[in-house]
């Protein structure tokens, strides 16, 4: 029996966007170094968008704007990323 089921680590999701599907949508569902991603909250600096610097067991991310870095798990990345922008 449990009672979590709706409510532990749901997310507010107000624009109905299934984002799982939209990482699902990303090639080997990866990012590389180099690529931009944005997410779906901005950084407290204003940014939305980040450059992948470092990739392992957490995914290093460096804020466009203001040049803060912050590490990510793999899965929060993939909660939080709303854009994919694979570098040509
Ligand atoms: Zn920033």
């Amino acid at each position: 029996m449990s009672d979590e089921k709706d409510f532990a680590g749901s997310d507010v999701n107000p624009d109905g966007v299934d984002y799982e599907a939209v990482w699902a949508s990303v090639p080997a569902g990866d990012v590389a170094l180099g690529d931009r991603v944005r997410l779906r909250k901005a950084h407290p600096c204003g940014g939305f968008d980040w450059e992948v610097v470092r990739l392992g067991a957490d995914i290093g991310l460096v804020c466009l704007k203001c040049g803060h870095k912050v590490f990510l798990s793999r899965r929060d990345l993939q909660r939080r990323m709303k854009v994919h922008f694979p570098k040509e």
